[in-house]
This record gives C-alpha cells, sequence and structure tokens, in this order.
C-alpha cells in the first residue's frame, strides 16, 4: 500500500534490502485486511516491493525469504514495546517536573534538529543543548565547554587485600599529609636537584612528606612536601576545558 514518498538515501528496504532508492512507508499486515496503522505494522520498502506485495499478507509475500519474514515481525513487535515504556517515563518526569516548577514545556527531539538546521549549529551533544524549545536565535556559540570528571573522594577502606583476599596492609586512618590530601590540585616549585622545575597536577600523599604529582606530562613522584603550594582542593570532581568539536 503505497503512503508517502520518503526520501531517505541511508536507509534499505526491509524486504529487498535494496538502498539509495526512494522509500514508502508499508504496512506489514496490508490495511485492506485489517492491519493497523500503527508503528508496529509500518515498515519501509521500495517502490518495487511495495507494489509487488500490494495487497499480498506478508506471509504470502516473503515465503522465500523465511529469515527475513521472521526478522521483520520480529521487528514489529518491538518498537510499541519501547514506546510504551518510553512514554511511561516521560510523562511520570513531566509530572514530577510540573510540580517542582510552573513553567515547565515539554519538546520534541525534531524541534530540537528544526533549531539546530535553521540556526546553522553544528551537531555536538553540548550544541544540541543550545536548541532544545523555543529558541529565537543563538547568539553565540561557546568555543570551549567544560568537562566535570568524578574523580571519587578516596576511599574508607583500612586494609589493603594481597590476591587471596587476605589483608595485607594497615591503611592510614588520616587522609591529609601536612595540610594535603590525595586528590588535591598543587604546584610545586623544586628549586634544585633531579626533580627541579615547576610541577602542576593531582598530588599523591604519604606520611614521610615525599609525595608524587600527576601532571599533564607524566608521574613525578618523590617530591618534598615543602616545594607545594596548593591550588584547588579536591572536591571528588577534576575540571578542564576542552574546545567545542562539532560532530559530522
Ligand atoms: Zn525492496
Amino acid at each position: 500500500m503505497r503512503e508517502y514518498l520518503l526520501m531517505k538515501w541511508n536507509r534499505a528496504c526491509a524486504y529487498c534490502g535494496a538502498t539509495s532508492t526512494p522509500l514508502n512507508i508499508d504496512h506489514i499486515h496490508p490495511r485492506s485486511r485489517g492491519g493497523s496503522d500503527r508503528v508496529s505494522n509500518l515498515t519501509l520498502a521500495c517502490l518495487p516491493c511495495n507494489k509487488r506485495k500490494s495487497n499480498m499478507p506478508v506471509e504470502d509475500f516473503l515465503k522465500k525469504k523465511p529469515a527475513v519474514l521472521s526478522k521483520i515481525l520480529q521487528q514489529a513487535k518491538t518498537p510499541l514495546r519501547d514506546a510504551a515504556a518510553m512514554n511511561a517515563t516521560r510523562c511520570a518526569v513531566l509530572r514530577a517536573l510540573e510540580a517542582l516548577h510552573p513553567d515547565v514545556r515539554p519538546s520534541t527531539g525534531g524541534r530540537t534538529r528544526w533549531n539546530r538546521r535553521r540556526t546553522s549549529t553544528p551537531k555536538s551533544h553540548t550544541l544540541d543543548a543550545l536548541c532544545v524549545g523555543v529558541l529565537a536565535s543563538v547568539v553565540r556559540h561557546p568555543k570551549a565547554i567544560q568537562v566535570v570528571t568524578a574523580t571519587g573522594r578516596g576511599t574508607y577502606r583500612r586494609t589493603a587485600p594481597d590476591r587471596y583476599g587476605f589483608p595485607r596492609l594497615a591503611l592510614p586512618r588520616t587522609k591529609q599529609y601536612f595540610g594535603y590530601a590525595t586528590g588535591d590540585l598543587v604546584r610545586a616549585n623544586v628549586p634544585n636537584g633531579k626533580r627541579q622545575g615547576n610541577h602542576t597536577g593531582r598530588v599523591a600523599v604519604r606520611a614521610t612528606g615525599s609525595f608524587n604529582i600527576k601532571t599533564r606530562r607524566g608521574l613525578v613522584q618523590g617530591i618534598g612536601q615543602r616545594h607545594v603550594r596548593l591550588l584547588q582542593r579536591a572536591d571528588g570532581y577534576a575540571y578542564t576545558t576542552r574546545a567545542e568539536v562539532a560532530h559530522a
């Protein structure tokens, strides 16, 4: 049954696999035989397949291709089930948000895409966030974005097990030594010796006062605590920036 002409070049005909050809929306179970208009009964077919199938039951049309038939019937069942779960979740989320704030407006992915095209915004995860909902125009595209990475706040473990699971080491009860805790962002200015120079990065502390610093260039070990200055306390996250990249 011919419905709409779709010019989707990257899709394939469900029956013969033909690509790079206009595809029609085809009713898997023909409407004339009681098939419904629901998404679960629709698939994409090339013009010749669409025509040849016409009002034939799909089982007859694909008699010689049992593998294709079972695949189509299987796929026809899944989208509705997924859509139902997705819709129920979406409604529940919307209701909860509306209870929190009177001004919550739902929007669609289609609108995001429309906004993106209209403002010729490149497609990327972060830029898509700019295109959600009612949008007059994008005034300024960000050049860089902040990346927040969860780094954790250490461990409550008091022992380190060996490979058989037996306690091997008693770990220290304190997290701070000389005012520094593992994970703090520090800069060390070492005036002389093998590690001479400036080292900036996350510190790993030792009770002995000999610290390790993970810098951008690599790990620098055995830096005396007296050379170290605190830049930022570890709060469980690492903050960096990177250039906004447009994905093709
Ligand atoms: Zn076809």
